[in-house]
């Protein structure tokens, strides 16, 4: 049994480890076109600030390290630039001395991840002006931001990305503007909670300009300056560009994979393409959403290495599945922890569901016990039967634990009252008598 993986970050890698743990005789090649292996993007903000001191803590493997714990051929530095789905053979080249081969496999995983969107704004190719995606390209920041010229960064997106950013950036002491296209931040949440976070980053001392998008940048050799839509000219040192990422599927769709309409890979449960033995995984497939039964689209790691884990295994000989996703999602952004699952209004009401949002604010522990925090939550509730269908958190320490007691209580589709009944843990240092998620239960009720 011969089986060829694409792209070795969260998916691909997830994919050759479990595959190898199901079937010991396998033969396993991995084809990477970048240069590290295993690395935790979702660690890159932090590796720029300094937060997370060396490289090697963000590189989780070498490509050595790898091959020895897993008896898996790495192939770093090899593009792979075409599959033949007929015959099972994919061509790549070698990106160190242009040579080119092909692999004949029986069963092939991709991994090909997703790619920042640059769109061709005058200006784009200026120095300075960044995506953040891989190692590298975090390396290339840090090397610009320990020049002592360069002071002030221009983040264009609010997103997740975009204001982690803008935390590190101003970690590292730089001025930090953040524009974005929509008239709040965090565009997927709703705005009465992304309220919050905009005055948590104006208390920071980030400035926000919502509601307007880049036009152009303008500089000599540099970027000096990005110009927005309604005409507004922000000086900058530094540009990072985080619009979001789109999905690497052309390889794919090339060879007669089938992609979806939102530009991913289509996949069944055991995440097999529309072609018997090929698998697609990660930031490159689509998903199915556990609560419309719809196909998505939503890039995280965490997504990718349960698909990874899941393809990895039927490839090698197992029968997993993969049921889904709730888009649960989270972050830091300065002294704030920023989280969203399931659902949100506009999407219930789509789905014909009566729905109703319902806020409450509670403290993260008991109030005498020194450090307590508020936390907010929204809870999204479908009238008819008081069932939970999605819900955002955003407050201090304990946070994150709220919104994986709500992702689980929405995967299990539990009502309002059920978030009340619910035997959660107290202690004073831990919550209240009755946890933040159980008077979300009550006031629903
Ligand atoms: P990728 O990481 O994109 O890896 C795909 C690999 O395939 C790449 O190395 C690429 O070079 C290789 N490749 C592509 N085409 C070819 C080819 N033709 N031949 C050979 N190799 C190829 N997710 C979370 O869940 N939580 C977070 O907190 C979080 N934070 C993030 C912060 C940042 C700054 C970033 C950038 C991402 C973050 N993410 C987070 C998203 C997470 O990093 C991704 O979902 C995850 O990396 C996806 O893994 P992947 O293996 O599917 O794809």
């Amino acid at each position: 049994m011969k089986i060829a993986v694409i792209g070795a970050v969260a998916a691909g890698t997830s994919a050759a480890a479990k595959a190898r743990r199901t079937n010991k005789d396998a033969e396993i090649v991995i084809f990477e076109k970048g240069r590290d292996i295993s690395y935790a993007g979702c660690g890159l903000p932090y590796y720029i600030s300094g937060v997370t001191p060396s490289r090697y803590n963000v590189v989780m493997n070498t490509a050595q390290d790898f091959e020895e714990k897993y008896k898996v051929d790495v192939r770093l530095e090899h593009e792979v630039t075409e599959i033949d789905s007929d015959e099972k053979i994919l061509y790549y080249q070698n990106l160190v001395n242009g040579k080119e081969g092909g692999y004949e496999f029986d069963k092939l995983i991709i991994a090909t991840g997703a790619a920042p969107i640059k769109p061709p704004f005058e200006g784009i190719d200026l120095e300075n002006i960044f995506t953040l995606r891989s190692v590298e390209s975090a390396d290339q920041i840090k090397d610009a931001v320990k020049r002592d010229d360069v002071k002030r960064a221009v983040i264009i997106g609010a997103g997740l990305i975009g204001l982690e950013m803008a935390e590190s950036f101003s970690e590292l002491g730089m001025d930090v503007t953040v524009i974005e296209l929509e008239d709040q931040v965090l565009p997927p949440f709703s705005k009465e909670m992304a309220g919050l976070v905009e005055d948590h980053l104006k208390e920071k001392g980030v400035e926000l300009i919502l509601g307007d998008g880049v036009d152009h940048f303008e500089g000599e050799g540099k970027v000096a300056k990005v110009v927005t839509g309604s005409g507004r000219e922000i000086e900058a040192d530094l540009a990072l560009l985080s619009i979001g990422v789109k999905a690497n599927s052309k390889l794919a769709e090339a060879a007669g994979i089938e992609v979806g309409d939102t530009g991913a890979i289509k996949v069944n449960e055991k995440l097999e393409t529309n072609i018997k033995g090929i698998y697609a995984v990660g930031d490159c497939a689509e998903s199915k959403d556990l609560l419309t039964n719809k196909d998505v689209w939503v890039p995280l790691g965490s997504t990718a290495n349960k698909q990874g884990r899941t393809a990895g295994e039927n490839a090698a000989g197992g029968e997993a599945k993969h049921y889904g996703i709730l888009k649960t999602g989270i972050t830091k952004v300065f002294d704030l922890t920023v989280a969203k699952t399931g659902l949100d209004l506009e999407e219930a009401e789509a789905e014909g569901i009566n729905a109703a949002a319902v806020k409450v604010k509670a403290h993260n522990h008991a109030s005498y016990y020194p450090g307590t925090d508020d936390i907010h939550l929204r809870g999204i509730f479908d009238r008819k039967n008081g069932v939970i269908v999605g819900a955002e958190v955003i407050g201090g320490d304990g946070s994150d634990k709220r919104i994986d007691v709500l992702a689980a209580a929405i995967y299990n589709r539990m009502t309002a009252n059920e978030l009340f009944q619910v035997d959660l843990a107290y202690a004073p240092p831990f919550s209240g008598p009755k946890d933040a998620v159980a008077i979300l239960g009550m006031v629903a009720e």
